[in-house]
């Protein structure tokens, strides 16, 4: 029985391996993790993230020849082929920080497969690295072990948070790099055997190491740019009149651009666009490439315009002032169907509005209360004024409320700020939490959730991203 490993059982590590158990009976797969919690978590009825179809396709196979475990080094020396799935966040301090890939985590679990292996590896990355990353993991693995064979093979993921059980079911493509050498191949077609279970033959697309790293800061850099696009889109849109619903809509049936992502809001967030954009911007500059770089700066830049601008309108709307004021924020996570905050424009949102000393009360259907305090205790990443980490002051600490009803998070609000597209938004009682709120009432839609004419019919003062504004 083929043996698989995954080191690193968060977002990426634990869905992947769930539908590689699912879709590969013959395959034995054990996720493995540092954290015990996480473990713990993943073999209990409350899985640690939320993702919809995750729960079934977890119990079908747990247990039978899907296995959670602490016991990391076991479970990687027995396997054959071991993914690794481990965080690879943006550098905080020393050389590159504020943009390139920290890669602590991903050399300390090269160190240990160096350290435990007894018998030949295929090592797959599945985090997202830095081109180039597969031969320093090389260097560490052979330099540290005698005898064993390793080939490295790159296998980025290109899930979505919120559809990933769905994206795996049923993959654009799946990506495999490998040494172009007999073994580099051998080791490619190993890999794709286990992926031929479901995915179709022309949806495996193998190439070279290098491009396949290349491949996913690509597509995250280029899906990123669309949204910015997009964003720099709507403010021109404000500026004329135009509503960026329709330019999307017109400019979306064009086949050659297609109406995927084209959706104007207040910024793009989680853990993926910001860092791998940062990190494309390193390598850029770290090649002497100072305009590529700028370029790809410049995708950021628009969406911190974009944040920034959000919390500017509901502050001058509002007769220039949130001081005491108490606004709604309704959605927390960084898009809809999922619990994650990493890196969501909320907390800018939030920060902003609490910086002007306004009084929030948040709701998000999936957000723990843990998550929102800790997100609002850290100040994010500032493009102009690195390094970041300033905790919040005690005083907005109380300015804060969670609550878990968006009736409750609205009553007796001066404004509401949708955050999060959440579905369940589309059909509040809106002249119910009108009744309930101070006026004038305002709504800041930063997701185009919310059926701005209707507000407008109940009294509401609407202002939703790249729309005409109200009469
Ligand atoms: P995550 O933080 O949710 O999970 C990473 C896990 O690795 C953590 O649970 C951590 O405890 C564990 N870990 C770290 N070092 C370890 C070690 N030495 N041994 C065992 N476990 C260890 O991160 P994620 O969102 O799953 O992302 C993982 C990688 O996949 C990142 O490189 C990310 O860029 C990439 N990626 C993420 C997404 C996404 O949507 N989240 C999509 C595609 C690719």
């Amino acid at each position: 029985m083929t043996k698989i490993c995954c080191i690193g059982a968060g977002y990426v590590g634990g869905p992947t391996m769930a539908v590689i158990a699912h879709k590969c009976p013959s395959i034995e797969v054990a996720v493995v993790d540092i954290s015990v919690a996480r473990i713990t978590a993943w073999n209990s009825d409350q899985l640690p993230i939320y993702e919809p179809g995750l729960d079934e396709v977890v119990k079908q196979c747990r247990g039978k020849n899907l296995f959670f475990s602490t016991d990391v080094e076991k479970h990687v020396s027995e396997a054959d082929i071991i993914f690794v799935s481990v965080n690879t966040p943006t550098k905080t301090r020393g050389l590159g920080a504020g943009k390139a890939a920290d890669l602590t985590y991903w050399e300390s679990a090269a160190r240990m497969i160096a350290d435990v292996s007894k018998s030949d590896k295929i090592v797959v990355e599945k985090s997202t690295v830095p081109v180039k990353t597969a031969e320093a993991i090389e260097r560490i693995l052979t330099h540290n072990s005698k005898g064993i064979n390793y080939q490295i093979l790159s296998n980025p993921e290109f899930l979505a948070e919120g559809t990933a059980i769905q994206d795996l079911f049923r993959p654009d493509r799946v990506l495999i790099g490998g040494r172009e050498t007999t073994e580099g191949q051998k080791a490619i077609q190993a890999l794709k055997a286990v992926y031929a279970h479901w995915v179709p033959e022309e949806r495996i697309i193998c190439t070279n190491l290098w491009s396949a790293e290349l491949s996913k800061l690509a597509a995250n850099a280029l899906l990123a740019q669309r949204i910015s696009s997009v964003n720099a889109m709507s403010v021109l849109c404000e500026a004329t009149g135009a509503d960026v619903s329709q330019v999307s809509h017109a400019v979306g049936k064009d086949t050659r651009i297609g109406p995927k992502f084209l959706n104007a809001s207040v910024g793009f967030g989680g853990s993926c666009f910001q860092k791998d954009i940062l990190n494309l911007v390193y390598i850029c500059e770290c090649n002497g490439l100072t305009e590529v770089a700028n370029y790809w700066k410049q995708v950021i830049k628009v969406n911190d315009y974009q944040k920034n601008r959000f919390v500017n309108r509901v502050v001058s709307s509002m007769f220039n002032t949130v001081s005491g004021k108490k606004i709604a924020i309704l959605g927390f996570a960084f898009k809809k169907d999922t619990g994650d905050t990493r890196e969501t424009p909320a907390i800018d949102v939030c920060n902003g509005l609490l910086g002007d000393k306004a009084r929030l009360s948040i709701y998000d259907p999936q957000v723990t209360e843990d998550q929102i305090q800790r997100d609002l205790s850290m100040k994010k990443f500032d493009w102009d004024h690195p390094i970041h980490l300033q905790p919040m002051s005690p005083t907005s600490v109380k300015q804060v409320s969670i609550v878990w009803d968006a009736y409750e998070a609205a009553k007796d609000a001066h404004g509401l700020c949708f955050l999060t597209e959440w579905d369940e938004f589309k059909t509040l009682d809106y002249q119910r939490i009108f009744n309930n709120m101070q006026k004038p009432a305002f709504v800041f839609d930063g997701r185009n959730v919310v059926n701005v004419e209707k507000l407008r019919e109940i009294g509401f003062i609407v202002y939703s991203i790249g729309k005409p504004l109200d009469p």
